[in-house]
């Protein structure tokens, strides 16, 4: 009677462990895969939720997020350039970048999002002020440098504010929009 619940006990907390460790061991696999100097593949894949797929990307899609990477390491200069100070330098934090159907599903992403192909993220901001700022320097990035985007939408839920920005390898549309809420 006591081995039966120790093995119930056993398959139990091997049933437990187990979405933790697969998320630890993609993690580990991805994290190592720089995209560019300060963005990895980890970051750009990351989920808090659990997904069975494991929220792996096409190597299609991770080129797509090489050429995101382009735009945000000029973003991430440019934004200490001009805002930041010679202590410490602030990082773009990305909350979210490649998502698979699968995580697109959980977390209430658009149908046919830019960031199933890997061409979207979502970054971070501390509030409008650093909204405004993201998005007027992606702005001049794509003047400067005429290439184009996607989408640049000013997304705020609750306190919460983010700037989805998105390039796709043709037919960028240079949506630029406001979704606050
Ligand atoms: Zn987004």
């Amino acid at each position: 009677m006591k081995n039966v619940s120790i093995n119930k006990q056993a398959k139990l907390s091997e049933h437990l462990a187990s979405p933790s460790e697969a998320t630890l061991s993609h993690s580990n696999m991805l994290d190592g895969l720089r995209l560019s100097p300060h963005f990895s593949l980890a970051e750009l894949t990351k989920t808090s939720y659990h997904p069975q797929d494991g929220n792996i990307p096409s190597h299609v899609a991770i080129e797509n997020l090489t050429k995101l990477c382009v735009w945000l390491e000029i973003l991430r200069k440019r934004y200490n350039q001009k805002y930041g100070d010679a202590t410490r330098e602030i990082p773009v934090v990305i909350t979210s970048g490649y998502r698979s159907e699968e995580v697109n599903r959980l977390c209430g992403g658009a149908r046919g999002s830019n960031h199933l192909t890997g061409c979207a993220v979502d970054i971070r901001c501390a509030g409008p002020e650093q909204l405004i700022r993201y998005s007027s320097i992606l702005l001049d990035i794509a003047d400067g440098t005429r290439r184009e985007f996607d989408e640049l939408i000013h997304e705020k839920r609750g306190t919460t504010w983010w700037l989805h920005f998105a390039v796709r390898p043709s037919v960028n549309r240079r949506k630029i929009l406001f979704d606050m809420r």
